[in-house]
């Protein structure tokens, strides 16, 4: 059976080692509700994908939940929209 030569340096090992490792997880944000969400892939807060609604959230909750994840994706849209659209108006403004 072959056998290598010599211990492989700890330094050589550590140089092959050097590609072996888990990149992080990429994120983006919703553009429905502004979450942080993994690319590609449906938002798990209001259930959308490309603009369209995937994903019903809200059937599996309770009234009292329902209510409470209605307000919350309002919220979120009122904040995405304030920040969104740079009018004219606004920008002579600054
Ligand atoms: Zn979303």
């Amino acid at each position: 059976m072959a056998v290598p030569k010599r211990r492989r340096s700890s330094s050589a090992s550590r140089q092959r080692r050097m590609h072996i490792f888990i990149n992080p997880a990429a994120f983006t944000l919703c553009k429905k509700c502004g979450k942080s969400i993994r690319p590609h892939v449906v938002c798990s807060h209001c259930g959308f994908y490309k603009g369209k609604e995937v994903i019903n959230v809200l059937s599996k909750l309770d009234k009292k939940e329902k209510k409470h994840k209605e307000k919350e994706i309002q919220e979120l849209e009122k904040v995405q929209k304030k920040e969104s659209p740079l009018k004219m108006d606004d920008l002579s403004k600054q």
